[in-house]
């Protein structure tokens, strides 16, 4: 994609990040308030360069959240208007269904209490199969039972992403690539957004700034905590001739005490299946290699209380993780548990994202969405899994708190 013109002048509202979730909200501003003149602002040479072109590319039901909290009111609801805007604008969507499946009696009281949470939450289709009905749902699969959510879909979320800029642009709106937001300065009745190639004048400036929107909004005057710590995961693919071991998708039984939801399979619309994510604490915010270390990062990292404290709760986890990131014979290992006659020959390298995970200073990792307000600025300073299936609820979330607010 070519450089973009530098962004000057005066707009309304300035989104920063050309992820799913600033291309939402974005949308959002544009559906709800026709006359608003807006400005996308990445700081990368494309859109969708950091989690969001980089993730498992599935469409969560919403069954593993507290009823109630925002992730699942939000995952249920993003999920709907999801597949809507994809079925409006062609880009193509499966519902492949996906199975959690226990692979040992004592997971049996999680997957129930994820049953619970997930009928709580009005997650459609839902069933429990005995582990001798798991066969129905995907012949390769074992286990003592499973959840099955035969809702669950996958999407590509760059197909996504590019939708909404096309939307965007034909409005007349501007989404500029490789403009990277270095700070702001709010006034009475404006606030000037300094960027890469000079700045730009808005009434306000909302920041999805992914791995990045702590600093951004620390510059904004908000509280230093939380911070985010990037845990990279890597995913390997099933080799072509292996593809058809697995229908949709297979997940294990969660550890509820970690936000990430283990190994699993995962079919993608492209047709690939891969295996993964890991999750290893890294160096980098865009860690595209386990050892990539970026020193500003790793000692932002390391210098945050939290990251001790983090690191010493969840000692035993971390260590399997370093282990899965060493060792493609682990991952395979932890996949063939639910599905036996996954071999170490039938895979191969895949891909890797890097998860922006706020932490708290008392080393707690943020699970639910968080938002902060600033003078004229409006930060989402953790959006972890399921914000790519959330984004369009998250954006309607968002856009409500900025009426609210008066604008
Ligand atoms: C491995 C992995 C698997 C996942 N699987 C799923 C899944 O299957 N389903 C699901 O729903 N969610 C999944 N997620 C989570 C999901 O991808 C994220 O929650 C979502 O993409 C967050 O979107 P975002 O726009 O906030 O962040 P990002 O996609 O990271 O976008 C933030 C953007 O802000 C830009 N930016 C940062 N700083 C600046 C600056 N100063 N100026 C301008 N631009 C800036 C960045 O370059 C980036 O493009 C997964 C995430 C990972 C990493």
């Amino acid at each position: 994609m070519p450089a973009s013109p530098p962004v000057t002048g005066r707009v309304d509202v300035v989104v920063v990040g050309g992820g799913i979730l600033g291309l939402a909200c974005a949308w959002e501003l544009s559906e709800r308030h026709p006359d608003l003149r807006l400005a996308v602002l990445e700081r990368e040479p494309a859109l969708a360069a950091h989690q969001t072109g980089h993730n498992s590319g599935v469409i969560h039901a919403g069954v593993y959240y507290p009823p109630g909290s925002l992730k699942a009111r939000l995952c249920v609801d993003g999920a709907r208007r999801l597949e809507r805007f994809c079925d409006e604008r062609g880009i193509p969507f499966s519902r492949a269904g996906k199975l959690i499946v226990a692979s040992e009696r004592g997971e049996l009281d999680r997957l129930r209490t994820i049953e619970e949470r997930g009928r709580a939450s009005g997650v459609p289709g839902l069933r429990w199969l005995d582990g001798d009905r798991i066969a129905e749902i995907e012949p390769n699969a074992v286990g003592v039972a499973a959840l099955h959510s035969p809702r669950t879909g996958i999407v590509d979320y760059v197909a996504v992403c590019e939708a909404l800029a096309a939307v965007l642009r034909e409005r007349g709106h501007v989404v500029a690539t490789d403009h990277e937001v270095t700070g702001t300065v709010a006034g009475p009745s404006s606030v000037v957004v300094r960027h890469r190639h000079g700045e730009v004048e808005a009434g306000h400036a909302l920041f999805c700034a992914g791995a990045w929107s702590d600093r951004l909004a620390e510059r904004d005057g908000a509280d230093a905590d939380p911070r985010i710590v990037p845990f990279r995961g890597a995913y390997l693919h099933v080799v072509p001739a292996r593809q058809e071991l697995v229908r949709g998708l297979i997940y294990p039984v969660p550890d509820p005490a970690l936000p990430f939801l283990g190994v699993h399979l995962t079919r993608h619309v492209d047709g690939r299946l891969s295996i993964g994510p890991t999750a290893l604490l890294v160096g980098a915010l865009d860690a595209q290699h386990p050892l990539s270390v970026r020193p500003a990062d790793a000692a932002r990292t390391l210098a945050w209380p939290g990251t001790a404290r983090m690191a010493w709760r969840f000692r035993r986890a971390a260590l399997t993780e370093l282990h899965h990131a060493a060792s493609r014979r682990a991952v395979v290992r932890s996949a063939a548990t639910y599905v036996p006659s996954l071999r170490q020959e039938d895979v191969g390298p895949g891909f890797s994202g890097v998860r922006a995970q706020a932490l708290t200073r008392d080393g707690q990792l943020v699970d639910d969405f968080v938002f902060s307000q600033g003078r004229r600025t409006f930060h989402v300073r953790n959006a972890p899994s399921p914000a790519a299936t959330s984004s369009l609820a998250i954006a309607a979330y968002v856009v409500d708190r900025f009426d609210e607010a008066g604008r």
